[in-house]
């Protein structure tokens, strides 16, 4: 008997009879002999319907009031759920669980009420559990941020230190690079918590990054699974454990046999700005940057070029939405200041990045990447590094064939995983 939580998003409770399919599935689980404890979001697209009422009213709408109110779409579907479950002949409880402190829209969890979710599993039911909410020592309604329900899951299987939080949703797993981009993307039976963290940063949009986090920090394991995958039979036995969807793990395997890469992520939301002939002296970093983050403009990739007589040129991204604000910033409050010749500005660049925990041990990885982009014709425009990651900011018409050449260079296509490079 295991003890399971499991997470179903706005898609997998997109209709009645999807969330009947929900209860079905509980029931299966719930009838061999596993503990279960259900954190539903809302109905699909509810939460943007309601945050869209509240805009209508008011751009900076009371905190305390929108909480309350975007919180209802779970409200609804726990409910529901609970209905359905009880339909099935299920015992099936709503249960209130989350404290979390009064930083309404983004609020972090404080404790949880596992007590009472234990005596209610302990008699024979089924928990349900509105994700992505909680309420304050006042008792108001706070909501964590949109896609907190998967954070909702996992910090009640860490406070109930399940044997897994699963988290299903309308992909069947995390996948090499986007299937969209290649179909020779294949989904990964395991993940680390670390790569999970860049890929989901850089773009691969399946778990809020806090609760990849979180359930790296408390040892959760989480799996990622289908809501639609109708052979999942609520065995939690070996075949169960191997094959379904990706499991989020902390075990890095035995390094021997693992890819090198563990995938492939990109970010089309990236802009490049360039602020050129610039004094190459103590402070200019600082001078252009710190004006945008007072503008609140978040960088990421950074890269400073050698002076030639003096001056130099200083390259950034940030995200595409913020080009405009940060080219405004850039002439307004820097150009004069610091004597730069020109600012420019490309919102044309994506982001491509290799990520995996096997770099640590094999060398050659960004060499590999350039040759392969080389081979391509594909120019490189920045280039940044972590221990775990490789990325190269192109062209954006390039991504494309970028993301194909370098799935296959490094051997995902195959399911052997060997790379081209023999000893890399
Ligand atoms: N319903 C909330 C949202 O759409 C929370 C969630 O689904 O995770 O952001
Ligand atoms: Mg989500």
């Amino acid at each position: 008997m295991a003890l399971i939580v499991q997470k179903y998003g706005g898609t997998s409770m997109g209709s009645i009879d999807r969330i009947k399919n929900v209860a079905k599935r509980v029931k299966r689980w719930h009838d061999n002999g596993h503990q279960v404890v259900v954190v539903v979001s809302a109905m699909s697209g509810e939460t943007n319907r309601l945050i869209d009422l509240a805009r209508q009213i008011s751009n900076h709408p009371d905190p305390r009031e929108y909480d309350q109110m975007v919180s209802t779409g779970e409200q609804v579907s726990i409910s529901l759920l609970a209905m359905a479950i009880k339909e099935l002949g299920v015992g099936a409880r709503r249960q209130v669980a989350i404290k979390t402190d009064g930083a309404h829209n983004k609020a972090r969890i404080e404790s949880i009420d596992d007590k009472n979710i234990r005596e209610q599993l302990d008699a024979g039911n089924v928990v349900i559990v509105a994700g992505f909410q909680g309420i304050d020592e006042y008792g108001n309604a706070t909501t964590l941020g949109r896609g907190g329900s998967d954070t909702t899951g996992v910090a009640i299987a860490a406070a109930l230190g399940a044997d897994e939080c699963q988290i299903y949703t309308d992909v069947d797993g995390v996948y090499t690079t986007d299937p969209r981009v290649t179909s020779k993307a294949k989904k990964l039976e395991k993940i680390t918590f670390e790569e999970m963290l860049e890929m989901a940063s850089l773009g691969s949009k399946i778990l809020q990054i806090r609760s990849v986090e979180f359930a790296g920090k408390y040892g959760v394991p989480l799996r990622v699974l289908s809501s639609f995958d109708e052979n999942n039979d609520g065995s939690f036995d070996q075949d169960f454990q191997d094959n379904v969807g990706t499991l989020i793990t902390i075990d890095e395997g035995d390094n021997m046999e693992q890819a090198i890469i563990s995938g492939i992520a990109f970010n089309r939301d990236e802009a490049k700005i360039v602020v050129r002939g610039v004094p190459d002296h103590p402070g200019i970093a600082s001078a252009i940057l710190s004006p945008i983050g007072r503008a609140n403009i978040e960088i990421d990739m950074i890269v400073q070029n050698l002076s030639d007589q003096g001056t130099t040129d200083f390259t950034f991204t940030v995200n595409r939405a913020d080009l405009d604000k940060t080219m405004k910033v850039l002439n307004d409050e820097v150009k004069d200041e610091i004597g730069a010749k020109e600012i420019l500005g490309n919102s044309e660049v994506v982001k491509v990045s290799l990520v995996g925990v096997g770099m640590r041990s094999h060398a050659g990885v960004a060499s590999l990447m350039f040759q392969t982009l080389a081979e391509n014709n594909i120019n490189i425009q920045m280039i940044s590094t972590s221990e775990i990651k490789v990325s190269v900011l192109i062209q954006d018409q390039h991504l494309e064939k970028a993301v194909k050449s370098l799935h296959t260079a490094f051997g995902l296509d195959r399911e052997d995983g060997e790379s081209k490079i023999a000893g890399l």
